[in-house]
């Protein structure tokens, strides 16, 4: 069997605060003399029968880890050994979503924060060689007025290359607000050239998709994986070229489905979807890139099919034309290697 984790890829969904290293969290709490709850790094916090998982079990938990990131040092960390762990799993390129609200407090503002973070970006993508881009997330348990304040700065820092912004998303729990209250912040980054990825079709079903679709226009939705649920909706996802960000260790630690063989990938691929594989937050759910490779493995997926997927994610990453042709071939090259 080839090793997966040799498979050049792209990774397009990544939060920010769930990647960091669990050691990491642990020594900038203790640093800070604050207590972690209890399960929180061994993923016991979430590793509980499927029909006890859920949206507030992780919310609690990610907030908890969100606490101890209060200083420039600790988020230029975050950024570089987000990176690190990208590179030692093959991922070329990197699409980081961060929420700088709640990292404002302590740096002074949500413009210093954005930009310790692309600071840092493109310190990592010079060390690590991964090209390293952000996604703006707006929150869907903030007010929507606030998302128009992040997608003009999101605006600002637009571009293409590692340490630009090329995204605008919107992120948090999926039953909260209304999703035509966030359009108007959608638009003023459309404007500005960046293309809409927010989450949508995880805890939430085919009509939640239909309603990102219509008032978010995104080029790519985050999960989006209940779309399997809906045939015309996902024709219709297919034909708009909308690329799904699929997670499946954390469908399977929300409770979406009971286990990682349940995802529906295969109906998705089946279907004609570009899917890009992601680990979303790894430090909670203990669980990588390359991980999420395997667990398709686990489920029947060939080694060609692997690579299919690998390069649907670089397809649909917002890389250049150049580095997308380089890593493809670096793709089929995986592939044509002896297994
Ligand atoms: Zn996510």
């Amino acid at each position: 069997m080839r090793d997966l984790n040799l498979l050049p890829k792209a990774h397009l969904h990544l939060h920010f605060t769930g990647s960091m290293r669990v050691a990491t969290l642990e020594r900038l709490a203790e640093r800070q003399g604050m207590r972690l709850p209890e399960g929180l790094t061994d993923n016991r916090a979430l590793h509980v029968p499927s029909d006890q998982r859920g949206w507030f079990r992780f919310q609690r938990a990610y907030d908890a880890a969100r606490k101890v990131v209060r200083s420039e040092e600790s988020m230029r960390t975050i950024v570089r050994e987000a990176a690190e762990d990208d590179a030692a799993e093959s991922s070329r390129r990197l699409e980081i979503q961060i929420d700088p609200t709640s990292y404002a407090p302590f740096l002074g503002g949500i413009t210093p924060a954005l930009e310790i973070v692309l600071d840092e970006a493109k310190a990592a993508n010079a060390a690590t060689g991964v090209e390293i881009a952000v996604i703006v997330a707006a929150s869907r348990i903030r007010h929507p007025l606030e998302a128009r304040t992040l997608a003009r700065l999101a605006a600002r820092h637009a571009g293409d290359g590692p340490g630009d912004v090329v995204g605008f998303g919107l992120s948090n729990d999926e039953r909260r607000g209304t999703t035509s209250q966030w359009a108007s912040a959608f638009r003023i980054a459309r404007k500005a050239g960046l293309p809409a990825v927010p989450h949508g079709g995880e805890l939430l079903g085919p009509e939640h998709v239909r309603e990102v679709i219509d008032h978010l226009a995104p080029t790519r939705i985050g999960h989006g994986v209940r779309s399997s649920e809906d045939s015309d909706l996902l024709g219709r996802i297919v034909d708009a070229g909308i690329a799904l960000e699929v997670c499946p260790a954390s469908n399977v630690s929300l409770g979406v489905y009971p286990d990682s063989h349940r995802v529906p990938v295969r109906d998705l691929v089946d279907a004609g979807a570009t899917v890009a594989l992601g680990a979303d937050d790894p430090l909670l759910f203990l669980s990588r890139l390359t991980d999420q490779y395997e667990a398709l493995r686990a489920q029947g997926f060939t080694d060609a099919e692997l690579a299919g997927l690998a390069a649907g994610s670089v397809r649909a990453s917002f890389a250049c034309e150049a580095s997308k042709r380089t890593w493809l071939a670096e793709i089929d090259a995986w592939l044509a290697a002896e297994d």
